[in-house]
């Protein structure tokens, strides 16, 4: 049984994730403690308890510490089995978390699995659905995986209520993942997702919005903005950076008091920092490439600094996996890392 410390690096979420996930994949039983002992509240929230939920039906595991606010969890399954699947988190959390958990090792699974996810589809801290269908879907399906989502209800803070389903094929082998360059950059594309707020909100982002980026990043018929059908108000900024190989998409969430002029400088600001950073990879996708990247056994990408969620992936990953990641500033261009992944002998 591995022993894994919840503390280590980043100490959230993200370890317990990836440790159901490569359990699964490995068939290597755990025991986890201090888990997301870094965090102000430690512990499994409703979230982190629907990961465990899922990993366990998926790999009909044997489980100890599954209950809210559970900081030791001991996870033993007995292979990976195709189905259907439907999991509810019960709040707004993350819907694309626990589909992250157990999307890998159903790659690895003998038939077609379909699994609905109800609760959070746009969080933030968390990976927004088009963000997963845009850029995390794509990446995978560059490595030989055949993927499908649909957004089947948007789901915001603080009761959710949003649903996600993903069809995952078998692609027992993946291709190895090289994205050093990020080729032809096109125009970038802005939406705002607005719930029972007023339109001019988002009327006022996506101005501003505009007259923060040039006509050669945005132009007014690249913005549009969406009013959704969702349980809670909401007012999401998206911005989809696309390249040829797949699209970054960074998002900011509307706050009470925040007014809407500063929500598109905030995102303007981040769009412009990637956009001259020329990489293919953004800070958040790095960190939810690294076990595919395992899984194919080598690759490479280049990307910003890594994030320290990344490195903790990393020598997590290196703990289940014959691989090695390292991470190289790139020489003459400062501030663009390169990850490269290998097999171990
Ligand atoms: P906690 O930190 O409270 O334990 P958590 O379980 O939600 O929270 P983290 O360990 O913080 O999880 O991991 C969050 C994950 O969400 C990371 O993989 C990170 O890359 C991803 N993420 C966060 N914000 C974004 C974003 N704006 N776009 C895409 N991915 C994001």
């Amino acid at each position: 049984m591995l022993h894994i410390d919840g503390t280590e690096g980043e100490g959230g979420g993200q370890v317990l994730r990836t440790a159901l996930t490569l359990s699964l994949l490995t068939g290597t039983p755990i025991h986890l403690d201090g888990i997301r002992g870094r965090r102000k509240n430690p512990g499994l929230q409703r979230q982190h308890l629907t990961c465990v939920q899922a990993a366990t039906a998926i790999g009909a595991a044997d489980v100890h510490g599954a209950a809210i606010g559970s900081t030791a969890l001991t996870f033993a399954p007995q292979g990976i089995r195709a189905g259907s699947y439907t999991f509810s988190v019960g709040t707004a959390g993350s819907t694309t978390l626990v589909l992250q958990t157990v999307l890998p090792a159903l790659l690895r699974a003998n038939a077609t699995s379909t699994v609905v996810i109800n609760g959070g589809t746009h969080n933030p801290m968390a990976p927004p659905f088009d963000f997963v269908q845009r850029a995390y879907a794509p990446a995978l399906q560059g490595m030989g995986a055949n993927i499908e989502l649909q957004l089947l209800r948007h789901g915001f803070y603080p009761v959710g209520g949003g649903m996600l389903s993903a069809t995952i094929e078998p692609a027992y082998q993946l291709r190895p993942l090289q994205l050093l360059e990020r080729r032809n950059p096109r125009p970038w594309r802005a939406r705002v997702l607005m719930s029972k707020l007023p339109t001019e909100i988002g009327e006022r982002e996506l101005d501003h919005l505009l007259s923060r980026l040039s006509r050669t990043h945005l132009s007014f018929d690249d913005t549009a903005l969406e009013r959704v059908d969702a349980e809670d108000p909401a007012n999401v900024l998206l911005l989809e950076l696309p390249h040829d190989t797949l699209c970054e998409v960074l998002c900011a969430f509307g706050e009470r008091g925040v007014p809407a002029e500063q929500l598109a400088d905030r995102i303007a600001t981040e769009a412009l920092m990637l956009g001259s950073a020329d990489v293919p990879v953004g800070p958040y996708l790095a960190d939810q490439l690294l076990v595919p990247m395992a899984l194919a056994g080598s690759g490479a990408f280049r990307s910003v600094r890594p994030t320290l969620h990344c490195t903790t992936n990393a020598r997590l990953i290196e703990r289940f996996l014959p691989v090695g990641f390292t991470f190289t500033e790139v020489a003459n261009r400062p501030g663009t890392w390169q990850v490269d992944c290998s097999t171990r002998s």
